[in-house]
C-alpha cells in the first residue's frame, strides 16, 4: 500500500516485517482521517496526496479513499501537519484500547 518507487539509495524507509517486527505497535497517538475534508474523497479524483507525499514510512495509500496502514505507522504526525484541509487528527492510542 502506498510503496513509491525509487531506484536511487536515499534515506527513506518503507513498510516492510523487519528486524524491529511490525513497528506500529510503537506508536502513541494515531492518525484518523476525516473523509469528509479529505480531498480525493470529497471530489471522487486524484488530488492532493500531500500526505502519502510526505509519509516517511510510505504507509499512506495514494488511492480514493486515501488509507493508512496502521501496522507500520509510527505516529510521527507529519501527515496531520502537511494536510491542507485538516482531515488528519491525531488520536491518542489509549482511546482504542477500552
Ligand atoms: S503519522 Fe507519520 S508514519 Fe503515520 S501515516 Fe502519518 S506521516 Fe506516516
Ligand atoms: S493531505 Fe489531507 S486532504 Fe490531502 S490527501 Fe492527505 S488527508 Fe486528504
Amino acid at each position: 500500500m502506498g510503496t513509491r518507487e525509487c531506484k536511487h539509495i536515499c534515506g527513506e524507509s518503507s513498510q516492510g516485517i523487519g528486524e524491529a517486527g511490525r513497528t506500529g505497535e510503537w506508536r502513541s497517538a494515531r492518525p484518523v482521517i476525516d473523509h469528509d475534508k479529505c480531498t480525493p474523497a470529497r471530489q471522487n479524483k486524484p488530488a492532493c496526496f500531500l500526505c502519502w507525499l510526505y509519509c516517511p514510512d510510505a504507509v499512506i495509500s495514494k488511492t480514493i479513499p486515501v488509507q493508512i496502514n496502521l501496522e507500520y505507522c509510527k505516529g510521527c504526525e507529519i501527515c496531520a501537519q502537511v494536510c491542507p484541509t485538516h482531515a488528519i487528527t491525531m488520536v491518542n492510542e489509549e482511546e482504542f484500547s477500552s
